[in-house]
């Protein structure tokens, strides 16, 4: 047939579809999620290109998720009367992998033993389908177009596509149809009990109507399509909360923190956030973007509009506004002081927050630091504002602990120490066998260890806390010399000053331009010499760091 066409899939989805054609992961039930969600994505697509072209729900029906189970045919149909897609975007969409976060999922899962644990935990997308699915036929009409077209594969090495007839019943009017061949054992996907089990779980709070097909071809709204977070707190349990993390998030673990509240005054908005428990795969990509999703009354605008700095980029959640205009164009959400406003505002809430879960919960707050500590110390340097406050916030591994915060270290200070020291190094085993620690160790002095690459950036400019300078212990002059030695006799037995002078000559002889000086030093106990760095130049320990953080 000459008007079918065959494609190859890129090589990261051939990966990817090969693990999920022979899953033999048990949690499957996340297929339905993933398309019902790419489903709810449409819908929001068309309803905000409607703003500025309602030509494009002609029809005047509102967007809407239809599911049919066939068990005569023994295929499941996830349709929508969203957006749609046109041939190239069918192309493009399901045939490679655009976002960079799954592509090093891929990656990830190819080395991991527990890949299959790992699907669950992320989610694929629409190629998760094919866990459940021989073959998928999609069919598609881009709103206000004129043709469709059927893309369809088994998984193999690509897929087709061909123009669809329109006068097909399994043609949308506008929108996406779905139509997976069920695999042998996947066939309790056509039981209506599991598909509204499934729902509830995971996509209740879907803003659309998901209707169920029973075999009479009757269809029921099965999910409650409430926007959770215009609803009053005392209404919502923990479980509702949940709930809405994971289908507002599209996340599978539980949330550390959740945030709810609603912002009345100049500016009024609706802020549901949440913290998770478990880092992203594309954490430490360089866009850096957070993804909160502003709504405008309800209406899904983009996920794309930097409502917080990137150091809290991995909260998840909606902010939904009630005062600005519907037809937010590219340029008005970059420079609009009303969004400024309120990423202020929400900023400063998220950190006290923080802060409250701190004293109140330690334990949730170290979920978050341990997943999303190297995080939140980039606006140590990027937030000038807030800087005292995430100082204080952070959680350092000293010579003295783990998890200790400044404010324990500065209420420790040995007497007449004014300073914070730290060291820094690409291991916490390391540092703590540096000669540098010697002469701190036997002062009793605490030291920071500090071995992520953000340590590197945020020490770099000079810093203090509660007004305590912060200082390296490989950089310039450390002067110890009015803090006491915990034990006296540990003190080097002074050697005449001729004897020094004598050593530091024969050195320099010796070393000649390899350094720029040589120096007696009370940094040492044990050890008889040590590399430093200049107080004007770059710091080695940093400087190693930055470069692991540019590999
Ligand atoms: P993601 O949803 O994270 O972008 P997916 O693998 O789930 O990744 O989907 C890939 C892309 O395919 C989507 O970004 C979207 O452009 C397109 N797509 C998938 N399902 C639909 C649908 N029902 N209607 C319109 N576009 C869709
Ligand atoms: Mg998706």
């Amino acid at each position: 047939d000459p008007t079918v066409e065959t494609k190859a899939f890129q090589a990261e989805v051939s990966e990817l579809l090969n693990l999920m054609v022979h899953s033999v992961y048990s949690e499957t039930d996340i297929f339905l999620r993933e398309l019902i969600s790419n489903a709810s994505d449409a819908c929001d697509k068309l309803r905000y290109e409607a703003i500025s072209n309602p030509a494009l729900i002609g029809d005047g029906e509102a967007p809407k998720i239809r599911i049919t189970p066939d068990k005569s045919a023994n295929t499941l149909t996830i349709a929508d009367s969203g957006i749609g897609m046109d041939r190239q975007e069918l192309i493009d969409n399901l045939g490679t992998i655009a976002r960079s976060g799954t592509k090093s999922f891929v990656s990830r899962l190819k080395d991991a033993k527990d890949g299959l644990g790992l699907i669950g935990q992320f989610g694929v997308g629409f190629y998760s389908a094919f866990m459940v699915a021989e073959r998928i036929v999609v069919t598609s009409r881009r709103a206000g177009g004129e043709e469709a077209w059927t893309w369809s594969s088994a998984g193999g090495a690509g897929f087709e596509i061909a123009s669809a007839e329109l006068n097909d019943a399994r043609t949308p009017g506008r929108g996406t149809s779905i139509e997976l061949h069920l695999k042998k054992d996947a066939a309790k996907y056509l039981e209506a009990y599991e598909i509204e089990r499934i729902v509830r779980a995971y996509s209740d709070n879907i803003q659309f109507p998901i209707e169920l097909v029973d075999d009479k071809g009757e269809a029921k709204q099965i999910n409650s399509a409430s926007a959770l977070w215009q609803r009053p707190k005392s209404e919502l349990t923990q479980d509702d909360y949940k709930e809405a993390y994971k289908s507002i998030a599209g996340a599978f673990d539980e949330p550390a923190m959740t945030l709810h509240y609603r912002a009345e005054g100049r500016y009024s908005y609706a802020v549901l956030l949440f913290a998770p428990s478990t880092k992203p795969f594309d954490l430490f990509d360089p866009e850096r973007k957070a993804r909160v999703k502003l709504y405008v009354r309800r209406v899904f605008i983009t996920d794309d509009a930097d409502l917080l700095p990137a150091y809290l980029r991995f909260m998840r959640g909606v902010i939904d506004s009630e005062d600005l205009p519907l037809n937010l164009s590219r340029e008005m959400l970059q420079n609009n002081p009303q969004l400024a406003q309120i990423r202020k505002a929400v900023t400063g809430r998220i950190i006290g927050e923080l802060e409250m879960l701190a004293d109140k919960q330690p334990e949730n707050f170290e979920i978050i630091w341990d997943a999303f500590g190297p995080v939140i110390k980039e606006g140590i340097y990027e937030d000038f504002e807030r800087r005292e406050k995430l100082l204080a916030l952070s959680r350092f591994t000293t010579t003295a602990g783990e998890k200790r915060t400044l404010r324990q270290y500065v209420a420790d200070l040995k007497p007449n120490q004014t300073e914070i020291y730290f060291l820094a190094g690409d291991s916490i085993e390391r540092l703590k066998g540096n000669p540098k620690l010697e002469s701190a160790t036997a002062r009793g002095i605490e030291v920071l260890l500090l071995t992520d690459p953000v340590d590197a950036f945020w020490t770099s400019a000079p810093l203090d806390f509660e007004g305590k300078p912060l200082k390296s212990l490989s950089q310039g002059d450390v002067d110890f010399s009015l803090i006491p030695l915990l034990d006296d006799s540990k003190r080097n037995e002074s050697k005449s000053a001729t004897d020094e002078a004598d050593i530091i000559a024969a050195i320099k002889l010796n070393l000649g331009d390899r350094i720029s000086d040589v120096r007696a030093s009370q940094r040492l106990t044990t050890s008889a010499s040590c590399l430093v760095a200049g107080s004007h130049g770059p710091d080695r320990e940093l400087e190693r760091l930055l470069a692991r953080q540019n590999r």
